[in-house]
This record gives C-alpha cells, structure tokens and sequence, in this order.
C-alpha cells in the first residue's frame, strides 16, 4: 500500500476507535463515523502519528500557542519566503475519513516526493495543519487560522470551552499539543491547500482535479418573526397573525430568488432557510413567533450583497401583508476570497503538463485557505467527492483521485518553491 494511502486508512481507524482498516468503499457504515474532534483521545492519537511521519523525513517541527503544527523544509535559499501547504485533521462529530485528512497527507507526501528526487528547493517548505478547523468541540469554526491571522486573540482562543467545560489551553496541555513557535506570515509566500470537493461537481463530471478561483463568501440572515400565538380552533381565519405562514413565504422566495440568480448570472449563488424554530410548536395554536436562520453563499460579493437586501427587504414586507413584526439580523458575514492568480496558473499548468483534466470552480465549503489569503498568496485544489457526500461517514475520494491530487500538489509545490523573490 502506498504510503499516503496507509496514512489515510490509519487515521480513519484512530477516528473511529477501532482495529478494522477501511480501503474500500463498500466497508463504509453510516452507523461509524469519525470523531477526531479536538481533545479526543483520536485527534491526539492522529496528531501524535502525522507528526512522527513528519520527523521521519527530517522536518523541523514546531507546534504554536493553540496547537497548529508545522514542519519545515529548508530551502537554499532561506532567506525567500516559503511555500506553505496543509489543511487540518479534526473532524465534525460522526465525519468521514477525507476532509482534512487529505490535505495534510498530500503535503506530505508531496515533501517525500522531494526527498526521493533529490529535488533541491530554493524556497523553504512549511508544513501545516490548523487546530479545530470544524468548530464542533470548541464551537468557533476555522480555530487555529483566525488565530494566526489575528482575528481571534490567543488568551481568547485558548479560553474557549468544549461541551465537557474543558478550555482549549487544558485540552492542548493535557494533550502536550501546545508549544511557543509563532508563525511569521511575513517569511511565507504561498499557501496551498488541498481539500475534498464537498459538492457533487467534480464527481459529476469525471474530472479528478478542482482549482480553486474563488472562496465563497457567506452570510447569514437570522430573523424572528412575531405574530399572535392563539386558539388554532376559535381564531378566525381572517384574524390571525401567523408567523409560520409568513416564514414559509419568506422560505420560497429564499429560494425562488437563488435560483432565478443563478439562471441570470450564471454564478454560484446558494441560498438556504436551514433553521425554523416555530413557537409554541404545538398543532393546535396559531404559531405566535418563528427563529429563521437563512445561509447566503455567492463567489461574488455584489451578488451576495443584492441577495442579502433583497431578502432582508421581503422579510420587512411581511409585516404588511400578515401583520408581523419582524426583525433581522446579520451575524455571520465572510466576504469572498479570491485565490491568488499566480497559485492558480501554477496548479493549471501543473495539471496540463502532468495531462490530468481539471477544471476552475468556485469552492461553497469555507476553509483555512481563505483565512490565510488574507496574510499571502494562496489556492486550493480540490479532488472529487463520490456523489458529493461530507461531513458523513459515507463520505469517500477514489484513492486514484487522491493520487492525482498529489502528484499535481507536489509539482505546484515544486515550481514555487523555485521561482525567484
Ligand atoms: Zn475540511
């Protein structure tokens, strides 16, 4: 077995906690998923073994004040700024064995690749895996990068707490996952991340090999509509103030205008009413109060700001038609992330040379990269996901996929880590 792919098949068992590897498909159960969530005994497992892979071909490791990992390549010319890859290896509660996992063991099996050549890099390599990029132990998604580029302060990252009530500072100490290395953004160049699709595009099309253009941005709209809870037998029909009737218009016009969006432009616009909480919830009284939660997500900042408005707008007009009140709110709001046209050009010529089909998309799924993008010029490449499946157990990346993946990371990586600064 190649050696990326024991990897994977390793860490798919620590994340399940048990003996049996799991190299086909068909061995997949709904019923077992991952749980490499941070402070579980299976990340730390997980991280214990990537890192002593990484020592194994001489990198120079070195974990930060919350836990992200790097492990460094020298280059001959270490005074240029290095080219970064990784990605991370937590999990969602009951996730599958890819999403992270892949990325992490691309880079590194793009460094082995290195070492096997002999290829001399002028530029340092950095290794990298971010703590806690799904959020679902400490509740704050995309953890260890929004640390690195400033928008989580340290002492407030290390204070968050995981359902159990531990703080990320006991779980990383307990775990000895905490060290003082700190990250000069300014000494790095390019950041490279690979990732599973996550959608059902790539799949689809038969085409092994996504570049990353744009990160899409997302906002979120919540709104409480209120209206009258009332006797659903004794109200007239004529008298009512439902607020579950004025929820499901503003549902399919969500809808209804996402897809007349993308009709029109053609772009990636999405747009979804996930969260309903109708109060009093009960069959026979008129619904007096509904919590939306509404997830807007377009490439394009312009589409998404219009979207925005116009549902912010439509929820406005229910108080007129239903005699609702209604109030909104923005809680979440990422801007688009456009990669970097240099990253980009490299992975496409990259996959032209190497004669892999690839194609340029937008990525729906928020990542590390897009945080990063912030601080130096970064992409993504992506490998299909079989019908498009995440965050499940049943998700699942043909290993031939993942190889492709690889050999087009490692080549990228190559080309960069040579050009002059
Ligand atoms: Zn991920």
């Amino acid at each position: 077995m190649q050696r990326w792919k024991e990897e994977i098949v390793q860490i798919g068992q620590f994340g399940r906690g048990d003996s049996t590897p799991i190299d086909r498909r068909e061995q997949l159960n709904v019923e077992k998923g991952q749980q490499r969530l941070e402070g579980t005994q299976a990340i730390k497992e997980t991280k214990g073994y990537i890192i002593s892979r990484m020592k194994e071909i001489g990198l120079d490791v070195r974990l930060d004040a919350v836990g992200n990992i790097f492990g460094r390549r020298e280059g001959s010319k270490t005074q240029t700024g290095a080219v970064m890859s990784g990605s991370h290896l937590d999990s969602v509660l009951s996730g599958g064995m890819f999403d992270g996992i892949v990325g992490v063991v691309s880079a590194l099996e793009a460094l082995r690749i290195m070492n096997d050549e002999g290829f001399a890099n002028e530029r340092p390599i950095e290794l990298a895996i971010f703590t806690g990029e799904e959020g679902s132990a400490f509740k704050k998604g995309l953890l260890g990068s929004s640390v690195l580029v400033g928008h989580i302060a340290v002492d407030d990252a290390l204070a968050l707490q995981n359902d159990e009530g531990r703080s990320l500072r006991a779980v990383l100490d307990q775990q000895e996952l905490r060290g003082d290395f700190q990250i000069d953004f300014d000494e790095i160049e390019y950041f490279i991340e690979t990732h599973v699709e996550q959608g059902p595009v790539l799949d689809q099309e038969r085409t092994p090999i996504g570049i990353v253009e744009n990160i899409t941005g997302i906002t979120w709209v919540t709104a409480i509509i209120e209206g009258e809870a009332n006797h659903a037998g004794t109200t007239p029909m004529l008298s009512r103030k439902d607020a579950l009737v004025a929820s499901a218009d503003v549902a399919s016009f969500v809808n209804k205008r996402a897809i007349e969006m993308v009709r029109e432009f053609g772009g990636s616009t999405v747009a979804t009413v996930g969260k309903m909480v109708v109060h009093p919830g009960a069959p026979n009284i008129v619904p007096g109060k509904v919590e939306l939660g509404i997830d807007i997500r377009d490439g394009d900042q312009d589409h998404l700001n219009k979207l925005t408005t116009e549902i912010i707008d439509f929820i406005k007009k229910m108080e007129g038609k239903y005699g609702v009140k209604c109030s909104t709110e923005i809680p979440i709001d990422h801007p688009p992330c456009p990669c970097a046209s240099e990253v980009v050009t490299a992975i496409e010529k990259a996959t032209r040379q190497m004669g892999i089909k690839a194609k340029r998309m937008n990525s729906g799924a928020g990542h590390d990269a897009q945080n990063i993008a912030e601080k130096v010029k970064t992409g993504m490449l992506f490998v299909p996901s079989i019908n498009g499946i995440s965050h499940s157990p049943m998700e699942w990346t043909e290993w031939e996929d993942i190889e492709k993946g690889i050999q087009v990371l490692s080549l990228t990586m190559k080309t960069l880590s040579q050009l002059s600064a």
